[in-house]
């Protein structure tokens, strides 16, 4: 492959079998975003595909499931997703699911008949940057939907029989939005079906426009107290049946609870409540040691 960028995939995908399709992000504005800013976007031909699809087949199960390599690959075209899914069904003809990351905004650019397309030709599941249900916060970040917008999209994802890992960042409004984000993700997920819901915590990392915004003074970090106590006003609001995970290492604390189950959900509050209760700020801090994340953001350290 001619790519450069470092390979990113989500946790769950970490048995899967890993295909580049693209590199770096047809967007690119996003302000927190440390991924893909030094990067040309470039998309892999076909025959590449096929290649380093053959090249790994020998080392996965007949059944394994694929993740294609990309920050957006969803806002491919139709037909162009269509040559990889139709190569991945020539040659692994019993592959399970295939995934990828999508913007609201790729998926709002395809129609139903496409959606349903996509879908029937194993695509069953994307990885969407929802990242808040706050609409300050998202204005604020360039990230270009509003939650209406993420509401309406993965409603039609629904429809489509294409299921949904969606991601939330804590913190993204900065100081003094905590409590409304928590609020507002939690009315966004209750309204859809999210299979996943995976959080990270707001990790200002040189070279961001986030970055840039926090050393111009117009943007104030929230504390890792704060980001919890977020955590804490969005797991007690949401009320739809997922999985909520918060294993990512830039989540201030590491929590993972089926939110359908109640009793599940009341312990989970109790552990987040005696850590709120129990470290000063300071400790809290010093346990997360955001300085050092930030750091290990930077693209040179991406495995
Ligand atoms: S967060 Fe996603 S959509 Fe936004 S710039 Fe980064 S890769 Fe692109």
């Amino acid at each position: 492959m001619t790519f450069e960028e470092p390979v990113y995939r989500p946790p769950w995908e970490a048995r899967s079998m890993l295909l580049a399709v693209s590199q770096s992000c047809n967007w690119n504005r996003c302000k927190f975003c440390y991924r893909s800013k030094d990067y040309a976007f470039k998309v892999a031909d076909p025959a590449t595909f096929r290649r380093e699809l053959l090249m790994q087949r020998s080392f996965y199960p007949a059944d394994t499931r694929i993740f294609f390599v990309g920050s957006n690959n969803f806002a491919l075209p139709t037909h162009r997703l269509m040559e990889f899914l139709d190569i991945v069904n020539e040659e692994l003809p019993d592959h399970g699911r295939i995934s990828m990351f999508s913007r609201v905004d790729a998926i709002a650019r395809k129609s139903d008949e496409e959606l349903r397309q996509l879908a029937a030709n194993g695509c069953t599941h994307l990885y969407v940057g929802t990242e808040s249900g706050n609409n300050d916060a998202l204005e604020l970040m360039d990230k270009g939907h509003t939650a209406e917008e993420a509401v309406e999209q993965l409603l039609r994802l629904d429809n489509a029989g294409i299921t949904y890992t969606v991601f939330y960042i804590l913190g993204l409004g900065g100081k003094g939005a905590g409590a409304k984000s928590g609020r507002e993700t939690a009315e966004l997920f209750n309204q859809v079906h999210p299979k996943q819901i995976s959080s990270t915590g707001m990790t200002v990392t040189e070279g961001t426009g986030a970055w840039d915004m926090w050393r111009a003074g117009e943007y104030e970090k929230a504390s890792e107290r704060e980001m919890i106590e977020e955590l804490r006003v969005f797991l007690e609001t949401l009320n739809v049946a997922s999985v909520y995970d918060s294993y990512h290492m830039l989540n201030p604390v590491h929590v993972r609870v089926n939110t359908g189950d109640e009793q599940e959900k009341a312990e989970t509050l109790k552990q987040i409540d005696e850590v709120l209760s129990k470290y000063s700020d300071d400790q809290l801090d010093a346990a997360v040691n955001r300085s050092m994340l930030e750091e290990s953001c930077k693209p040179e350290y991406a495995a």
